[in-house]
């Protein structure tokens, strides 16, 4: 007897579908007349390498075709026509710019079904997301940016593309990726060469046909292929004026490593731990849509994945019973099945990686649950997988995993929420989901990452930043925010001149500048402070007469200076008025000693004293204006959501000041920092110390809390070293030698805190750009 058809009823109650494959003859097509792929360089296929790698379907382990490896002769190769290149299409009008990206995008929607196929068959994700996410977003970029391209002449003009970029992605999403670094780098005049990752370069390799198409010239769009080493010798290669990157940590930290001192500009775009953070109030079921979003999306191979559930203690179990009810009707399979909820992991690599990390969370105590459903034996799958007893120092609650795994940790109050949030070194993104606003708004501006989504997941849209904090990486991709990241500024730093001035040929002789020997101690906590060692060094005036003595600091004044610093955290919180108030308050009390200040400068430096502070006293009140304007930007993405880029405080920033204009360089770089919420410990001019004393006492009389700004006097290359290593500093400046820059940028990786280095050039400090205009 024949089983009788199941009638709709019965679909509706078991759920069950039929398969819904998605069709692939174009795309094989394409593939077998493709068995192995050169190099795509100055706008053509070089011939394949010796040396190949085979691109798999990870669903099934079949072979798709072999990429050839680029080295160094390749890598050449392609830098040097995108360097051909760059001349002239940064010379084209922005209007000439902007047509041929709009023509990029116009041809992906174009294409969308055959790249949506590749895009599944190549890396295991689900066609769904690939046809309704990757590949539409990806388009939306391109259109985005044609329009930053056409807006380039009027609003960006005092900067300039940086030349060749070297963009290096990962496989989780390929076209995505590919379109996040392209279309900004071209849209700017740039000129690019793209490394794909090695498991997933099909779509990359496809999306050449479409820059012919659509006018790319030869050479501004360049593809290599190859794996870790092609990506290092891209890094290298002396021709390439930006690196931008997304993949991991580790790799970002070599990257970080690998080009200081190069005066290569670089975007970091690594791991993650993200919190999705669930209140009492919340919509639970909302809730739990968003959270399968957030951690079984693209298989859980997010860098911004919600791998961290924290859930008020009230609604925990009734969340987890939610959860799991769901994942029992989860479906695992074909990622060409339009019915699926997830696809295969992208290697067997990375299901060993995520499996020995499930393992050891649960040797650690944490509690494995999975649903009972299918999940193929054959191909690179991995089921859906919740941990709960996740304790906070549990592997699976500070590694990224990178696959479809959550720990789930409960919470009692909001605060306990923020901190275990913010206990991570990572900071990419979080999720906030609560009905009360109040609420929302209180978690998402303490939690310390560069996206913060509210009532709503992995959200993405061109014109909206992302980027994150802390080792989650630096810089930012999309929207105006990001176009800094593919330009410079015209004019920032001097042909001729050095921030670095030598001592004086002459020894401090023992007739003093002033009547009365000055030793200036340093100013931590707001208190003057004796050196850790108690020492002091002499220093002297340009002439070589005796100045006064300052205070030897060492690496202990500079702990203790970062400790004060950190522990000044409410002045983040102070509103931007109060910071402008008290701008402009260091601005009057400096006007009132402006002839002091000006005297003992011109003593020391022997240069106008004068000039100097009154171009300090407009330092100052160029960035009381700037503390309650450079408030962000509000985006309007096509979903419909409302998105705040608001500017926030990077945290504790060391600051290492030039010799040249003592006062007005000092001056220059701290009060942009603390206008904007951050605390600073300053390492003033090695050469003439004594105007930042003059400086502190200024602080004390202008109600500028104890901690905001600390400074350590002495050797500024040695004290530059501890507060480079230091973990609790979120970023520094550092004005000093070639070689000193170099130092700072390596050191950086510790934490990979982000630095902004002059390589031994010197600045205008009469003449900054800075406080001109919005800058990024
Ligand atoms: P994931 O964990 O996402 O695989 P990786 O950081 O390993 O991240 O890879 C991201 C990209 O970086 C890939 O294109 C990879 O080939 C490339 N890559 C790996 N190692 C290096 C390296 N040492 N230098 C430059 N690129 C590298």
């Amino acid at each position: 007897m024949s089983k009788a058809k199941p009638n709709v009823a019965d679909i509706f109650r078991s759920m069950e579908y039929g398969p819904a494959p998605e069709a692939q003859d174009q795309v094989r097509a394409w593939l077998n007349a493709h068995p192995i792929f050169g190099h795509f360089i100055d706008g053509q296929w070089t011939k394949p390498g010796q040396q190949t790698i085979v691109s798999r379907n990870p669903a099934n382990g079949e072979a798709l075709a072999a990429i050839s490896i680029a080295g160094p002769e390749e890598i050449d190769a392609a830098v040097a026509a995108a360097a051909a290149a760059f001349p002239t299409w940064s010379a084209r009008p922005g209007f000439e710019r902007a047509k041929v990206l709009y023509a990029i995008a116009r041809l992906i929607q174009k294409n969308s079904r055959f790249l949506a196929v590749l895009e599944a068959l190549d890396n295991g994700k689900p066609i769904r997301e690939t046809r309704d996410i990757d590949v539409p977003l990806a388009a939306r970029h391109f259109y985005h940016h044609a329009g930053w391209a056409q807006l380039q002449d009027r609003e960006l003009s005092a900067y300039a593309p940086v030349g060749v970029v070297g963009s290096i992605i990962p496989w989780n999403f390929p076209l995505l990726m590919l379109a996040w670094k392209i279309a900004p780098a071209i849209a700017m005049g740039n000129c690019v060469v793209l490394k794909p990752a090695e498991f997933t370069s099909l779509t990359a390799l496809y999306f050449t046909a479409l820059l012919a198409e659509a006018g790319v010239p030869p050479g501004v769009v360049n593809i290599v292929t190859g794996a870790g080493e092609t990506g290092a010798a891209l890094v290298a290669h002396k021709g390439v004026a930006k690196i931008a990157f997304t993949g991991s940590t580790e790799v970002g930290r070599l990257i970080r490593i690998e080009t200081a001192g190069t005066g290569k500009k670089l975007t970091l775009e690594l791991g993650g731990k993200s919190p999705f953070i669930v209140f009492e109030d919340a919509d639970l079921d909302g809730a739990v849509e968003g959270l399968i979003d957030a951690i079984w999306f693209n298989q859980g191979q997010v860098c911004c994945a919600g791998s961290r559930l924290l859930v008020e203690e009230g609604v925990a179990g009734a969340m987890i019973e939610k959860i799991k009810r769901r994942l029992n009707n989860f479906r695992i399979g074909d990622p060409l099945d339009k019915a699926i909820d997830m696809g295969a992991l992208v290697d067997p690599v990375q299901r060993q990686r995520i499996d020995a990390l499930v393992q050891q969370g649960v040797a650690q105590g944490a509690t494995m649950w999975r649903p009972d459903i299918p999940c193929p034996t054959e191909g690179c799958f991995y089921p859906p997988t919740l941990l709960t007893d996740v304790g906070p120092a549990n592997i699976v609650a500070t590694e990224e995993i990178f696959g479809p795994v959550l720990a789930v940790m409960p919470f009692r109050h909001l605060n306990d929420a923020i901190a275990l949030a913010n206990n991570s070194r990572y900071g990419l993104s979080a999720t906030v989901w609560t009905e009360n606003i109040n609420r929302a708004m209180e978690a998402a501006t303490q939690v310390k990452a560069g996206v913060v989504w509210i009532n709503c997941t992995n959200q993405f849209d061109a014109a909206c930043g992302f980027g994150g904090y802390r080792e989650s990486g630096f810089g930012r991709e999309g929207g105006f925010e990001g176009l800094g990241e593919y330009l410079k500024l015209k004019r920032e730093w001097l042909d001729e001149g050095e921030a670095v001035l030598p001592a004086p040929a002459a020894p401090a002789l023992p007739t003093p500048v002033e009547p009365i020997d000055r030793t200036a101690k340093n100013y931590i906590a707001g208190k003057q402070a004796r050196a850790d060692n108690g020492g002091s060094f002499p220093v002297a005036a340009h002439d070589g007469r005796f100045a006064g003595r300052v205070a030897s600091g060492n690496r202990k004044d500079i702990r203790d200076a970062v400790e004060a610093a950190a522990n000044a955290a409410s002045w983040a919180s102070a509103t931007a008025h109060t910071r402008a108030q008290i701008l402009y308050y260091l601005a009057e009390n400096l006007s009132l000693r402006a002839e002091e200040f000006a005297r003992r400068l011109s003593d020391l430096t022997g240069a106008d004293g004068t000039g100097e502070v009154q171009a300090s006293i407009e330092r100052l009140f160029a960035y009381g204006a700037w503390a309650d304007k450079y408030d962000g930007l509000v985006h309007a993405p096509p979903s419909r959501n409302v998105v705040m880029a608001i500017n926030e405080p990077i945290g504790v920033v060391g600051i290492v000041c030039p010799d040249p204009a003592p006062l007005l360089s000092l001056v220059s770089l701290v009060a942009p920092a603390i206008a904007m919420g951050n605390r600073c410990v300053v390492v003033p001019s090695e050469r003439y110390p004594l105007p930042a004393a003059d400086f502190y006492q200024l602080l004390e009389t202008s109600d500028v809390p104890a901690g905001v700004v600390n400074i350590v006097t002495g050797k500024r290359d040695e004290l530059a070293e501890v507060l480079a290593k230091h973990d609790q500093v979120d970023a520094l400046w550092y004005h000093g030698s070639a070689a000193g820059a170099a130092r700072v940028e390596k050191l950086s990786a510790g934490n990979l805190k982000r630095t902004w280095v002059n390589a031994g050039k010197a600045r205008d400090w009469f003449s900054p750009t800075t406080g001109e205009g919005r800058q990024f």
